[in-house]
């Protein structure tokens, strides 16, 4: 198979300059999906330098506000032009179901949208009132001056457009860096931006390892700011190479996340199909590899045995296949790294004596579709406690651990029991105490009665070790912009604090 190139750099792609590449695999049958170019430090020192020449001197830094907001609007246009290639692309990639794939490309377009419409709402600065009738005070923001922009490979176009949107919006030039396992559509995504007419040298990509290329990225002296998304111990070990240059840093890191059910959310059968439907989709979709997938399942004691033996007999029909193929409701795990990890997770709950009420296992081969692919069955792990690891780590597959409590501050207490705080729900009959719970959480995102719905215009992080600061929403904007004071004294006279 010839090898694509890959690397992208002040408008040129280019093969590595050592010449490498890489074999991007189709998780679902292990075979090679397409061969790219598999950058090194040199290459991410000449895709730097592009940025850093595209800020310093290009054009894109000062471009007017609305001119960079109807490009953001091209890049959208472009992406929904492209809807089915990418979500294709997405699915062969990453093995998430084509329908997800869609789902992401509409998610991005509207990510492309929200930035393009907040950055022309506050394009005009804010005046500040100095006191004084001959003082003109006003705050304005600029862009930060290169990025670096690192993403994992579960969501990889919208990561990278979470990223990319609003650095473009506030005038920034970047370098990213996609996850090496599934790096094709943020490939696709540069090219929209280039189709779209962005200026040579601002919109860079580098594909390659995290290290050296990742950790060249985060230390550069030339970078202005470090923006990464991935697991926890990667990107404590990158923030620490960014800040250590003080660069302004952003992590969005890992989560383990509690889905609290309340007896009173299943007093009626349509609540309880409600709540048992949302917790599978919590746990199981895109088999499990979300950050914010809802793992951990925290029931009241008195509902659950009928809760748990629905969600076991559901989770057993999901139907496993190549995320490409009709009917098909969960993809493979993306690489036999992470089946590794999830089967180890599985035998050391079982072995600190969880009880498992469904999968457990890699599917019968007469079960799924290809059988050589990456497959585990949806698992249901009963009677874990906080001691055990499989409720302390984040397992990122299809894993949901049982956890019970008798009253609603037990189920606080387990709920904030996590040393992340990305994301979590309530379900619960009861306004008053589900808004009361949502109140308690120590989570970036707290949904009531439902799950994994999220919003550009709302911002996107997590409390604890789940990262510093915030995407989406104008906090998202504003990762990315300096803010300069402007004070102008319109009457200009000695200030005689010196005598002389
Ligand atoms: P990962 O940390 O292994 O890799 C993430 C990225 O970092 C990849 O591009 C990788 O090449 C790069 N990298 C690895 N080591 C590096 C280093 N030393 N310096 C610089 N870059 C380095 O994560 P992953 O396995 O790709 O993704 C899964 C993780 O991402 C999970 O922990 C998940 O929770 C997290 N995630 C978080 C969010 C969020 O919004 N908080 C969203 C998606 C995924």
């Amino acid at each position: 198979m010839s090898s694509i190139e890959t690397i992208h750099v002040d408008g040129v792609w280019l093969p590595a300059a050592a010449g490498e590449t890489r074999e991007v695999l189709d998780p679902a049958d292990a075979t090679t999906l397409q061969l790219v170019s598999e950058g090194g430090a040199q290459d991410a020192d000449a895709a730097v330098a592009a940025a850093r020449r595209a800020f310093d001197e290009g054009d894109w830094p000062r471009t007017a506000v609305a001119e960079r907001s109807a490009l953001l609007r091209r890049v959208a246009d472009l992406l929904q032009r492209d809807r089915e290639v990418i979500a294709l692309i997405e699915s062969r990639d990453t093995g998430k179901t084509l329908e997800e794939g869609r789902v992401d490309v509409d998610d991005v377009t509207n990510a492309f949208r929200y930035f393009a419409d907040v950055v022309m709402n506050e394009s005009g600065g804010r005046v500040v009132d100095a006191g004084s009738p001959d003082v003109h005070s006003v705050v304005v923001h600029e862009p930060v001056g290169v990025c670096s922009l690192i993403t994992p490979w579960n969501y990889p176009l919208l990561q990278a457009s979470w990223k990319i949107a609003p650095a473009l919006a506030a005038g920034n030039t970047f370098v990213i860096k996609p996850s090496e396992v599934t790096p094709l559509s943020t490939v696709h995504l540069i090219k929209l931006l280039v189709e779209a007419g962005l200026p040579a040298g601002v919109a860079n990509i580098v594909t390659g390892a995290g290290l050296p290329v990742g950790q060249r990225l985060a230390e550069h002296p030339d970078v202005d700011l470090f923006s990464f998304t991935g697991g926890l111990v990667s990107g404590t070990k990158a923030g620490a190479a960014a800040v250590s240059g003080a660069k302004k840093i952003a992590l969005e890191l890992g989560g383990k996340n509690p889905n609290v059910v309340f007896a009173d959310a299943c007093a009626t059968d349509e609540g309880f199909d409600t709540a048992v439907d949302q917790a599978l989709n919590a746990a199981f979709i895109h088999s499990g590899q979300v950050c914010s997938a809802g793992a951990r399942l925290i029931i009241e004691e008195s509902v659950r045995d009928r809760f748990v033996a629905e969600l076991a007999r559901r989770a057993e029909k999901i139907k496993l296949g190549r995320g490409t193929e009709d009917g098909v409701e969960c993809g493979p795990l993306v690489s036999q790294q992470q089946l590794d990890k999830v089967e180890a997770y599985v035998a050391s709950a079982l072995a600190e004596g969880a009880q498992l009420r469904c999968g457990g296992k890699r599917p019968e081969p007469s079960d799924v579709r290809p059988a050589s692919g990456y497959f585990y069955a949806p698992t249901v792990l009963d009677g874990c406690h906080r001691e055990m690891k499989v409720i302390r780590e984040e397992t990122f597959g299809p894993i949901l651990t049982v956890e019970t409590f008798a009253t609603e501050d037990e189920a606080v207490a387990l709920a904030n029991d996590t040393e992340y705080g990305l994301a979590g729900a309530v379900f619960s009959g009861d306004t008053a105490r589900a808004r009361r719970v949502a109140a308690r959480l120590r989570h970036g995102t707290v949904w009531i009665n439902d799950y994994h719905p999220y919003l550009p215009q709302a911002e996107w992080g997590g409390f604890g070790k789940s990262g510093i600061g915030r995407e989406l929403g104008p906090t998202g904007l504003d990762e990315y912009r300096e803010s300069k004071h402007i004070y102008e004294n319109l009457r200009p006279e000695p200030v005689r604090w010196f005598a002389g």
